[in-house]
């Protein structure tokens, strides 16, 4: 039996996630590969080895929010709409526990300012907050005493 494994290569994070490391993401976050003549979403792709066919209207959605992650166990069939609900019952909750600043640790702060070549996008992916709040803390509008205390103030102003 195929495995997506003979298409892409993998490793496995910490939360049992295959993160597909051959294929770099597209815009949206997803990697894309061809299989018998088919593109599609390497999740997709991996969904229906593992799992059958895909019903057409189907969207096939991650549980762990990892978009590059090809794991079958972490996939499951829903439709587009839930995956919008999903993502603004996300941004909802981000919003309830104090979204932007609050939420960041002293080291995400530091490693926000020495990833100066990588796109404040990318930061706020990973750390699920606003672009904004990368944008400020790279202009030292907040975490000032963070910045101060870490020496980090040089960085801070060469943006
Ligand atoms: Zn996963």
């Amino acid at each position: 039996m195929d495995s997506i494994s003979d298409y892409l290569d993998y490793e496995i994070d910490e939360n049992g996630c295959w993160v597909c490391t051959s294929h770099l993401p597209n815009k949206k976050g997803y990697a894309y590969i061809t299989i018998n003549g088919q593109r599609d979403g390497a999740h997709r792709h991996s969904f229906r080895i593992h799992n059958g066919e895909i019903a057409k209207g189907q969207v096939v959605r991650h549980t762990c929010d990892v978009r590059l992650c090809v794991n079958p166990s972490h996939l499951i069939l829903g439709t587009n709409a839930e995956n919008v609900q999903d993502r603004v019952d996300r941004s909802r909750s981000a919003h309830g526990q104090g979204i932007n600043t609050s939420k960041l640790t002293d080291e995400q702060v530091e490693i926000i300012l020495r990833g100066r070549d990588t796109p404040a996008s990318f930061f706020a992916n990973l750390f699920e907050v606003h672009s904004t709040t990368i944008y400020r803390i790279r202009n030292g509008l907040t975490w000032a005493q963070t910045i101060t205390e870490k020496g980090l103030g040089s960085i801070a102003q060469a943006y």
